[in-house]
């Protein structure tokens, strides 16, 4: 057979991985320790921080999704993140994009004060301007494409070209497509990094992240160092997350039919400014016409959740001013576009006539209570 494609890929991870029962699902392995039969004669597995059977089997899937060869699975994005760090030190600059996760933007931070790594923030529009962020200690180039929250999609190819050409590492957060839309190693970029406590375990139900590179260097290096500190993704959450990404090429067909929908009604709508939609994937940023408004639609929504998340099956819509990007002084964060009008939305896989109801019936009710008070 030649190359199976995503869909066929993820349909089958874990299967035909246990020889002895023919398990069609891939068995939980909960054991922390390993037997050996003699000095040095073991199966392949000592002690589950180093590898467990559930969770090797997830990091090749991770792996094969991404067209990558080593996959790690964590215990959270931040910690995959936390993981790709651990090959800087100080000194060191890094060039990232200032719309970024505001979690990202908090933890480079710190690494600031406390490890004295050095960021500057480029505002991902125009290739250009990078070569004037370089300094003879820049190490790398994170990057988030589409770029959250406000959807603005970076070319990940033209970075790539100027990450090489100054040899430097192009880290690129692919959490809001997901390899079935987007193959960062692909496209030139050197690691991967995923929340996959969206889109990829796609429930709402696991905190997860994922490490994904290509080259031998890389991967000896992230084995060695997660395994040294242990943010490893626990075996149970291992064995959910090969359950979500079963159906993740389905859901981000259906994520993506449903946005579509719901963009076109927002773009429609009097009271909605403007829509943020790179024309691909599940996630929607808006600004409303009036912050007055904000407050009575996310009281009123009834199908979608005001939530902080994204990803997951049930449609959320997140404040990001007060939320996921609080932590971003307002001056900054308003200078490019992440103003109090801004609303996000995680289009999820209901009915998309359902959806549309509920955003028009709660802009309804939300434009009476803002005329009242
Ligand atoms: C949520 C998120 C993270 C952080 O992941 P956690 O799983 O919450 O630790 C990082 N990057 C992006 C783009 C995210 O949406």
């Amino acid at each position: 057979m030649g190359k199976l494609s995503k869909q066929t890929i993820s349909a089958q991870i874990g299967n035909k991985k246990c020889e002895k029962t023919g398990a069609v699902n891939m068995p939980l392995y909960f054991s922390t320790a390993y037997r050996h039969t003699d000095i040095g004669v073991g199966t392949g597995y000592d002690y589950t921080r180093t590898a467990n059977p559930t969770r090797d089997v997830l990091e090749e899937a991770l792996a094969e999704l991404e067209d990558g060869q080593f996959g790690f699975a964590t215990s959270s994005g931040m910690s995959a993140t936390g993981l790709v760090f651990k090959r800087f030190k100080t000194g060191d600059h890094i060039i990232s994009l200032q719309d970024l996760y505001g979690g990202t933007f908090r933890y480079f931070g710190t690494l600031e004060r406390q490890y004295k790594i050095e960021f500057s923030y480029w505002n991902g529009k125009d290739i250009s301007d990078l070569a004037g962020f370089l300094k003879a200690n820049t190490k790398a180039i994170f990057i988030e494409t589409p770029t959250n929250p406000l959807m603005q999609e970076v070319d990940i190819r033209e970075v790539a070209e100027f990450a090489s050409a100054n040899h430097l590492l192009l880290i690129v957060d692919n959490t809001f497509y997901t390899p079935i839309l987007q193959q960062p190693l692909n496209l030139g970029a050197d690691i991967v990094i995923h929340s996959a406590t969206k889109y990829l375990g796609g429930h709402n139900d696991i905190l997860a992240g994922a490490v994904i590179v290509r080259n031998e260097e890389l991967g000896a290096f992230y084995a060695a160092a997660l395994n040294e500190s242990g943010e490893v993704l626990s075996p149970f959450d291992s064995w959910l997350l090969i359950r979500g990404l079963k159906t993740l090429p389905l859901r981000m067909r259906e994520h993506e039919k449903n946005a579509k929908r719901v963009v076109q009604f927002l773009r429609e709508h009097p009271l909605i400014k403007e829509v943020k939609y790179p024309g691909q994937g599940g996630m929607i940023s808006f600004y409303i016409e009036d912050v007055a408004l904000i407050s009575p639609l996310l009281r009123n929504v009834e199908l979608f959740t005001f939530a902080e998340s994204l990803g997951g099956v049930e449609s959320l819509i997140t404040y990001p001013a007060t939320q996921t990007h609080a932590d971003i002084p307002r001056e900054l964060r308003e200078s490019y576009g992440l103003t109090d009008e801004l609303l996000r939305i995680s289009v999820g896989i209901e009915d998309a006539d359902d959806l549309v109801n509920d955003l028009k019936s709660a802009l309804d009710l939300a434009s009476k209570e803002a005329v009242r008070s």
